[in-house]
C-alpha cells in the first residue's frame, strides 16, 4: 500500500539536510491518544459542554472542577507510549536530517522517543504550576488527585497547556518561524490546520519540499508536492534512515 507515494517520499528525506515536522493529534493517535476532529475523535463524543468550551481559559476559571474531570480522563494518558511516527523523528534528528519537530501536542511524546529539538506551540501535559506560589507539579499529581489539584500552599495547580483564549508561548513562537523558515523540507502530518495560530505558521516555509501525511484532507490547501492520505505511523515506519538500520 501507497508504494508510490513512500518511495517518493523516501527521495525526499534522503535529499534533505533540514527537515522540521509540524504535526497534531493525529501523530498519537496510533498511541491511542483520541484525536479531536477524526471521526472516533473527541469532538464526536457527547458531552454537556462542546471540548473547544472545556479546553478554554474562561471554563477553567469558571468550572476548574469540570475541566480536571475531562482533562484527566481525555487528555492525560500516561501510560502512552511513542509510535513509529515519534520514533522514525527521533531516528531523523539523531541522523542529521531534521532539525526540529513542531508539535501541537501536549503529551510529551516526541520527547519520550528521543526528540530533543521539541518546540510545544501548545505546551505540555507534564508541567504543573501552582497559579499562587509557581510550585511545580509533575503529571501524575494531577492525573491522581481527587477532583482539583491543590498545591501544598492551597492553591489551584494549573497545567503549562495553552487553553484557548490564551497566548502562546513567544519564544515558542521564534523557534518555530526560524525553524520553519530555514527549512530545505515541510513534513506536515496528523493535524487538521484549523487551530491558530499554529496552523498559521507553516506559512513561513521556503524551501524546496512540502509533505502532507494525514489520514484526512486538513482544512487548508497547502499546496504539497506529496501527500500521503495514510496513518502517519505506518508512512514513516517504513522510511529508512542512513545510519540507523533498517
Ligand atoms: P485534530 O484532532 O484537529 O486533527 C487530527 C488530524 O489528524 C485529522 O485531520 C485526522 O485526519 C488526522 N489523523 C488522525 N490520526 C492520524 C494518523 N494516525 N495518521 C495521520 N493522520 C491522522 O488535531 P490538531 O490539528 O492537532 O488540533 C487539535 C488540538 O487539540 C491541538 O491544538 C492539540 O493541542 C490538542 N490535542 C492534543 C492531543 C495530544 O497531545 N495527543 C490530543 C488531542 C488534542
Amino acid at each position: 500500500m501507497y508504494e508510490k507515494e513512500i518511495a517518493k517520499l523516501q527521495e525526499i528525506i534522503d535529499e534533505s539536510s533540514d527537515i522540521v515536522f509540524f504535526g497534531g493529534a493525529g501523530v498519537s493517535t496510533e498511541s491511542n491518544i483520541p484525536d479531536f476532529r477524526s471521526a472516533d475523535g473527541l469532538y464526536r463524543q457527547q458531552y454537556r459542554y462542546s471540548p473547544e468550551q472545556i479546553v478554554s481559559h474562561t471554563f477553567f476559571v469558571r468550572n476548574t472542577e469540570e475541566f480536571y474531570e475531562f482533562y484527566k480522563n481525555k487528555m492525560m494518558f500516561l501510560e502512552a507510549k511513542p509510535n513509529a511516527a515519534h520514533q522514525k523523528l527521533a531516528e531523523l534528528e539523531r541522523a542529521g536530517k531534521l532539525s526540529a519537530v513542531i508539535t501541537q501536542n501536549i503529551d510529551g511524546l516526541h520527547q519520550a522517543a528521543g526528540s530533543r529539538t521539541v518546540y510545544e506551540l501548545h505546551g505540555s501535559i507534564h508541567r504543573n504550576y501552582c497559579q499562587e506560589c509557581g510550585a511545580f507539579y509533575d503529571a501524575s499529581y494531577v492525573k491522581e488527585a481527587a477532583g482539583i489539584p491543590k498545591c501544598s500552599c492551597g492553591g489551584v495547580v494549573k497545567p503549562d497547556v495553552v487553553l484557548y483564549e490564551e497566548g502562546l508561548d513567544a519564544t515558542v513562537i521564534q523557534d518555530t518561524v526560524r525553524a520553519i523558515g530555514r527549512a530545505d523540507t515541510l513534513i506536515i502530518g496528523g493535524t487538521s490546520l484549523v487551530v491558530y495560530p499554529a496552523a498559521g505558521f507553516i506559512d513561513y516555509f521556503r524551501g524546496r519540499h512540502l509533505v502532507v501525511i494525514n489520514k484526512e484532507a486538513p482544512a487548508r490547501e497547502v499546496g504539497a508536492e506529496l501527500t500521503v492520505a495514510a496513518p502517519i505511523g505506518e508512512v514513516l515506519g517504513r522510511i529508512h534512515v542512513p545510519g540507523q538500520g533498517l
